[in-house]
Order: structure tokens, then sequence, then C-alpha cells
């Protein structure tokens, strides 16, 4: 595996050891299944009087995990723990911060094969993208490290004002907030818990996690990884229990000084709004939905198009934020190119996700199930055509679980509400266009700007370029449209309803997000400068000079006299 670095655009032609490692993790997971798992409080397992039962959307009969139902209660003790650790955090030199951070990462790391199949029994994800999840986790933490490096933990030698008698030194310094919240999805329960919480962490904030409920267990692992690397009690503080009240008691607490949540424009939204309510503003990174278009034109190679599509369109079952869920063609290629895609989405692989062969696993949960059947009943109802899919399906072992066709819709008029909301389902609908103008009206006419894809010449993706409003921008890719971000390579964040702070994570301007400027300014009473030293002396030479002149004359003159006298 030396040669080889997982990511998001090289996972499709894995090192077969890595097959082999996840193959035995998984079996040894589902020999070892349904352990309780506590909270982590102040470095100690906190057990709440509720619990619940985490079941697999693969099988719901297969139950991974006995989790812990915290209540405000929990959310108050996690709160205290970290404000209580944040003095000795803080004041840990950034170095031996950054150490601890490599360690959980080098951690995260080594267990890659567990944290992935656990990850793809409860999410439902490939086991490519688990293991990616796993290790862009571990990268997004070595990123903030390296950044804190790099910086020289962003203390900053400022301009001296020209202070008359004085001598001033100004040291601009970032320093961390306190009490940073994480409340992290579904869909990347690793990255969107790990990446924040080591940003926060190396800043040297303290921490209290919360995951989606969906996959409280496979965030617990995370957490223990925190934990085994050595960060003090207290530092790292981990609750698991319903967003509305658990999660709402946490974003309602007075101890909290920053958030990072990353979850549905919704939630999110209301989540803003309930954290304004304040004696004074505190910062909050908002990273929510997309409705991400790919773009094809007709000067595009259309294989590359294709492949790139139905990557993001229906990758982790299209529940990306990130997911391809519009397409825009142009006339000229639109057969052809929806005769690819056809094509293409009828040969993926529909399956258990543990297994090699399988691309789709099930969506995350009943509600999705649910809402997969509610939206194609109104496609249907709008007149649309189903290019590809349109089903659930229910036939043998995937009427276990929660299985959806991978869905093309074409023919759904451009008014339609469904053009503009984010289904986070395999549902993808395609128009044709006129023109590329056409296109890219339609692609900037919503509420989100996360990722965007495009095919064509160089000289239309120079156009592209300037004209998408998004974050994340790709052409001519066929590893992903608008999916596959890594770290260091493509920051990422959205625009408008997709994210709040205009500055992508895994990027150059991420880690200051997590600290508040300080200026230092001392001042001390100049001392004379050596060079006016050397100025004076000579100034008093020359008056001792002339002092000894006056005093020859004065002698001169005395001696005059005296001879006159004589
Ligand atoms: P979600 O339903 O909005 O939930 C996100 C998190 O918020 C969960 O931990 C949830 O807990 C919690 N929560 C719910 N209500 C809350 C409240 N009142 N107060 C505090 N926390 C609350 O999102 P999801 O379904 O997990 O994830 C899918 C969404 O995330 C999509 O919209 C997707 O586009 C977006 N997303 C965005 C990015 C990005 O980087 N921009 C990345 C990934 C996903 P419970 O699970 O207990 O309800
Ligand atoms: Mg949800």
């Amino acid at each position: 595996m030396a040669n080889f670095k997982l990511t998001y655009a090289t996972m499709f032609n894995p090192p077969e050891e890595l097959h082999t490692g996840f193959d035995k993790a998984v079996a040894a997971l589902k020999a070892n299944m349904g352990q309780e798992y506590g909270m982590f409080i102040n470095g100690k397992e906190v057990f709440a009087d509720e619990k619940f039962e985490d079941h697999s959307p693969i099988n719901t009969d297969w139950v991974l995990a006995n989790m812990q139902k915290g209540n405000a209660s929990h959310a108050q003790m996690a709160m205290e723990a970290a404000r209580k650790a944040f003095p000795m955090w803080s004041h840990t030199p950034w170095q031996q911060r950054v150490k601890l951070l490599r360690k959980a990462a080098s951690l995260i790391e080594d267990r890659i094969f567990e944290l992935g199949a656990a990850m793809a029994m409860e999410v439902g994800k490939n086991r490519m993208e688990s293991m990616g999840d796993v290790q862009e986790t571990a990268d997004l933490i070595y990123y903030s490290c390296y950044q804190m490096e790099k910086n020289n933990g962003y203390v900053v030698e400022m301009g001296r004002d020209p202070l008359v008698g004085y001598e001033a030194r100004n040291v601009s310094v970032l320093r961390p907030y306190g009490v940073w919240l994480v409340v992290s999805p579904f869909n990347f329960p690793h990255a969107l818990t790990g990446g924040p919480s080591g940003a926060a962490l190396v800043a040297g904030n303290t921490l209290v996690i919360k995951p989606a409920t969906d996959t409280a267990w496979i965030v617990r692992l995370l957490v223990d990884c925190f934990r085994d690397a050595g960060i003090p009690d207290g530092v790292v503080n981990f609750v698991t229990g319903p967003g509305s009240t658990l999660g709402q008691a946490l974003v309602d607490s007075p101890e909290v000084d920053g958030v990072t949540f990353t979850g549905s424009f919704d939630v999110g939204m209301k989540m803003y709004q309930d954290y304004a309510k304040r004696e004074y503003a505190r910062p909050m990174i908002l990273e929510l939905g997309g409705k991400n278009p790919a773009i094809v034109s007709k000067n595009a190679d259309l294989e590359t198009a294709a492949v790139g599509i139905i990557r993001s369109a229906f990758g982790l079952q299209g529940q990306k934020c990130s997911a391809a869920s519009r397409v825009l063609i142009e006339e000229p290629v639109y057969n052809e190119m929806v005769a690819r895609l056809k094509d293409m989405a009828s040969k993926l692989v529909l399956g258990d996700p543990t297994d090699r062969a399988t691309y789709n696993g099930p969506v995350i949960n009943k509600n999705s199930y649910q809402d997969f059947k509610d939206f194609n009943e109104e496609i249907s109802q709008a007149g649309a055509t189903f290019l590809t899919g349109g089903k659930v399906r229910t036939d043998g072992d995937y009427g276990k679980g929660f299985f959806c066709e991978s869905t093309f819709v074409t023919d759904l008029p451009f008014e339609h509400r469904l053009w503009k909301h984010e289904m986070f389902l395999p549902i993808t609908t395609i128009g044709k266009v006129k023109n590329l103008d056409e296109a890219m009206a339609i692609a900037n006419d919503v509420n989100y700007g996360l990722t965007a894809g495009f095919y064509g010449n160089p000289a239309e993706t120079e156009w592209f370029f300037d004209k998408i409003e998004a974050g994340v921008t790709y052409a001519n890719r066929p590893q992903g449209a608008s999916t596959g971000a890594w770290p260091g390579f493509q920051p990422f964040g959205g625009w408008k309803g997709s994210g709040s702070s205009g500055k992508n994570a895994g990027g150059h301007y991420y880690l200051p997000l997590y600290m508040h400027e300080q200026i230092h300014t001392s001042v001390k009473v100049a001392k004379a400068a050596p060079a006016k030293k050397a100025a004076t002396k000579k100034v008093a030479a020359k008056k001792v000079t002339a002092k000894k002149t006056v005093k020859k004359a004065v002698a001169k003159k005395a001696v005059k006299k005296a001879t006159k006298k004589k």
C-alpha cells in the first residue's frame, strides 16, 4: 500500500490489501454486534436512563449497538466538563496539541478497516467510500496540524508605530474561543465530525460533540481514537440523543462559545436563529445542503461526462451534500448523453454495501425510504419520465433494508419545485437546454451554492468557473462531476444557502475560523538610540574642542597681559 494514497479520486482501483483487511473487519464486527456504548464526558463513560437501539439500514434486524438517549442534563454535564478543561487545554503549547492530534489521526488510520466496516454497516456506504471517509478524517486532522505549524501558531509580529520617546511592540495572536460545539450529519459521520473537531482542538478549544442519531455508534468509535491518543479528560466530550431535545439544549446552552453545524438547511437555519438570541454574537460555522448542477456542453467528451455524472448522482445513494442532483445537457448532445446515462445507471449494483461488488447500499432510514416513494409519486403526477429506477426494492434480502433504485428523471418541467429542492436521495433530474447560457441561468437559480460540475472545451471551462455560483467547482472530471473533494486538494464549502463562513474546510483559511484575534501592544520608554549617542559625542567633542580653544585664547590673552604688565 506504500505508493497508494486513498482519496475519493483514487478509490476506483485500490490495492487488494484494502479488500482483505475490510473483509476481515466486517466478519469480526458481525460476530460481535449489539454492545452497549456510553456517552463520553470528562473522560468517563456516562450512561443515561433511556437507551436506543442502533439498527443497520442494510438489514433492520441487525442491532449494531445500544446507545444512550441523552437529555438536557447530559448536555449541561458535557458543557461544564468542556468549560473546566478549557484553561488547561488552551494553555497547553500548540506544539503539544499538534502532537496529540497527529497521534489521534494516526490511530484513525491504524483502525481504518474496523472503522470503515462499522461505517458501511451503519451508514450503508459502500466499502471504498466508507474507508475514504475514515482516511479523509485523518487527513483533515493532519491538515489542521500542518496549518498550525506552517503559521507558527498564528503569532505574527506587526509593524512598530513611531512614538516619540517610546518604543512599541505589536503582536497579533490568534487564541481559541472556549467551548466549541460540533453537530454532525449522518452521511460523512467521521469526516464531518473529526474534521471540525480536529480544527477546534488544534486551535485550543475544548469540545462537545453531538453526532446524528443514525450514526451515533461510528462517531463513538471515532471519539475512542481521541481518547486513546491521550487527549486529556474533559477536552473531548461526546453525547448522543435526539437533535430536537439534546441537540437543542446544546445550542441553547450559555456555555457555547462557537459551533460547527453540518446538516440540512432547515435545521441549520433554525439553529442560527436560536443561537443569535444572546447577549453578544458568537461564531457559528454552517455547512448546509446542496442542489448541485452538472452541465454538459455540446463540445464535451460524453464518456467522461457520463462516468463523472453517474458517480456523483448515485454515489452513497445520492445522499451527499455534493451529489449531482441536476443534469443540464445542451440540445445537440442530449439524446446521446441520456442514452449513456441510462445504460450506466442500469449497471450499478445495489446490495449489501459490505460486499465487494456492491456500488449502492440502502438509504439511511425509514423516513428517507418513505421520502423516496413520495418524491417519485410527485414526479409521476407531474407527468415526467423515469429514465431509470423510480422504485424501491423489496424482493429477497432487499426487503429487510431500505433499498432504492438509482433514479434518473427526464421531462420534468423546469418550473417544478423538485428542480430546486434538495431530495438527498438517489433521484437526479435531467433537463435539455438550448445553450450554455440557459444552463448557467438554471444552475444558479437556486438557494444553494455548494458544488458544480462542467464538461466542455477549455474556453467554455473558463466561462463556467467565472459564472457559476458555488464553492467547489470541477471541470471535465471523470472521478466525479460534483463530488469527491479531498482536504488539501479541494477545500470544501458552500456559497449562498450552502454555508455561512465563505471559507472551505481543509483549506488555507479554515483553521483561523476557530480562533479570535488579540493584539498585544506593549510600550516602554525609549532609551537613547546608539546612533544618536555617537552624534551627541561628536557634538560634545566639538564643544570640548571649542572650550579648549576658548581656554587657550584666554590663556594667550592672560600671557599677553602679563607680558604687557611686565
Ligand atoms: P440534519 O437532519 O439536519 O441533522 C444534522 C444534525 O443536526 C444531526 O446530528 C441531528 O441530530 C442534529 N439536529 C437536528 N435537530 C437539531 C436541533 N434542533 N438542534 C441541534 N441539533 C439538531 O441532517 P442529516 O440528515 O443528518 O444530513 C443531511 C444534510 O446534511 C443534507 O442537507 C446535506 O446536504 C447536509 N450536509 C452538508 C454538508 C456540507 O459540508 N455542506 C456535508 C454533509 C451533509 P439527529 O440525527 O438526532 O436528528
Ligand atoms: Mg436526519
